[in-house]
């Protein structure tokens, strides 16, 4: 993986994340140095190395699955449930979600909010919500926080080409308030079947609630941060797992900067595990 143009953003990551002191005057490649320090015991108690699934362009048994919820379900879950279970690819599960009216934070919403970079990349990164920046330009993570979380990226040598980025929810919950059990479970095949049809090789939880929601946890991200889980949670033996981290989400980092530190070995780890299936 090659730095890009992005090196006085990762300049800036590596100063906020403590990477602050020069140790020598030779340049030493710490990435491959740290790689299998980093990797191994984090990868370890928890995911065994899996192949990801290839996309599935027929429909999807998994988007078209009942979620785990106490309520009954409603006639929105059961339309969100086939809508998504029905497309075969991208463009079709963009369409099908840009035509569902029946979650009420689309009402709200100036746009629905997709997904964007590459979908072809191995590396896919799942946040919780628009926010107003992100709802009025119809494209995730491009506020502040978004804009650390391409310092965080370029720290590692990726940029939105070398990712593919989007969503728990397409849609701006009104003043940026949690979404209720209700919006979250209607909009929850749509992500899965987001997630399929991309099926990346890695996938990075962005913030508790995508980690939570969609590794069906209720340890909170502090816990769950830093630690390699199988997506999906209830993957056996014949169904292959795709690797899956949570991390701090920027707007937590912005607000708590001395945990950056954190997100800066998370990074090295997810760099390494990259390296480790490419
Ligand atoms: N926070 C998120 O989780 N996603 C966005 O797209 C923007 C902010």
């Amino acid at each position: 993986m090659e730095h890009t143009g992005n090196s006085l953003a990762a300049l800036n990551f590596y100063i906020d994340a403590g990477v602050d002191e020069v140790i020598g005057t030779v340049p030493l490649d710490r990435f491959a140095e740290s790689k299998a320090a980093v990797a191994a015991p984090v990868a370890a108690p928890l995911a065994a190395p899996v192949a990801a699934r290839p996309a599935r362009s027929g429909p999807s048994a998994r988007a078209a699955a009942p979620q785990s919820t106490n309520r009954a379900d409603t006639e929105a879950d059961i339309s969100a449930r086939a809508l998504a279970a029905g497309a075969g690819d991208l463009a079709a599960l963009r369409g099908a979600m840009e035509g569902f009216d029946a979650c009420p934070l689309k009402k709200t919403a100036a746009n629905t909010v997709f997904g964007a970079g590459n979908p072809a990349a191995p590396l896919m990164l799942v946040g919780e919500a628009p926010g107003a920046d992100e709802d009025r330009q119809g494209q995730p993570f491009v506020g502040v926080s978004g804009q650390l979380l391409d310092r965080m990226l370029a720290s590692i040598g990726l940029d939105r080409e070398g990712v593919y980025i989007t969503n728990m929810l397409a849609w701006r919950p009104p003043g940026n308030r949690k979404p209720t059990p209700e919006e979250t479970s209607m909009c929850l095949p749509f992500i899965r079947r987001h997630i399929e049809l991309v099926a990346p090789k890695i996938l990075v939880f962005v913030g508790g609630t995508s980690a939570t929601t969609l590794l069906d946890s209720r340890q909170g991200i502090t816990r769950m941060r830093g630690r390699w889980f199988d997506y999906p949670p209830e993957s056996g033996p014949e169904t292959a797992a795709i690797p899956a981290m949570p991390i701090f989400h920027p707007a937590y980092l912005l607000r708590q900067p001395a945990l950056k530190r954190f997100a800066w070995i998370d990074l090295l780890a997810i760099k390494a595990r990259l390296e480790d299936i490419s």
